[in-house]
């Protein structure tokens, strides 16, 4: 199918990143919400009422995310993009593993921990520079304007990126072929995507354990371990 495919959209989820040490906070006593309300620390409302609690509570968070690395599947959607057999990755990973495993063309729809942004003024700061701003205070705050600076994730009461999005929606519009890696694709606006492109008569191949909406939908279901499906993929081709 890859191979038949003039467009192929490959679209990752918490499963890709998992083999890289990232538990998937669905899965229960592995995830990250086990032990709090996600509202309490990860709303937009819970940054802007108590900015102080929420980067305690995050700083260490994304340490601990950013040192991790990516693991074969990664690198063997990035390799597939080399080749000139995949388009792009629209991921719901705020991890950077894509970006860091190689792949060029990578849309992050939940955004990222790369950077963090000033919520006045837009001042970007990268994740490395992010502890500088906070001086003797509990706060990051901007070095241009002294606001509040958030990182770059999309908070729950957020809005996903618009251009994200947009850009996500158009690959899929144009694209013939979709394969989904390590999402349940139950979380939307994503989730939505795969029909976007069935309904232009696209193929779906799906390579996630355990069930999903689609799978009905879908050509393939490879339902073992992402990285041993991806490496037989590559190894095929
Ligand atoms: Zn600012």
């Amino acid at each position: 199918m890859i191979r038949e495919s003039a467009s192929t959209v490959v679209l990752t989820g918490a499963g890709v990143s998992v083999p890289s040490g990232i538990p998937d906070f669905r899965t229960p006593g592995t995830g990250l919400w086990e032990k709090v309300d996600p509202f309490e620390v990860a709303h937009i409302d819970a940054f802007h009422s108590d900015t102080a609690r929420f980067w305690r509570y995050w700083s260490p968070r994304f340490h601990e995310l950013g040192s991790k690395e990516p693991n074969a599947a990664h690198r063997a959607i990035a390799e597939l993009e080399e080749r000139g057999l995949v388009d792009a990755v629209v991921t719901q990973n705020i991890d950077r593993l894509h970006r860091a495993a190689g792949s060029q063309r990578v849309i992050e729809v939940h955004g990222t921990i790369e950077t963090s942004s000033c919520t006045a003024c837009g001042e970007s700061v990268g994740i490395d520079d992010v502890e500088t701003l906070f001086g003797d205070g509990e706060i990051a705050v901007c070095p241009a304007c002294g606001g509040k600076v958030k990182p770059d994730v999309v908070l729950f009461g957020e809005m996903l990126p618009e251009a994200a999005m947009e850009d996500a929606t158009a690959l899929c519009e144009q694209a013939d072929l979709i394969v989904c890696v390590g999402s349940s694709l139950e979380v939307y606006p994503v989730a939505g995507l795969p029909s976007v492109a069935l309904n232009r008569g696209a193929r779906l191949a799906i390579v996630t354990k355990g069930p999903t909406p689609y799978d009905r939908d879908a050509t393939v279901k490879l339902g073992g371990d992402v990285v041993d499906e991806l490496r037989a993929i590559l190894t095929a081709l």
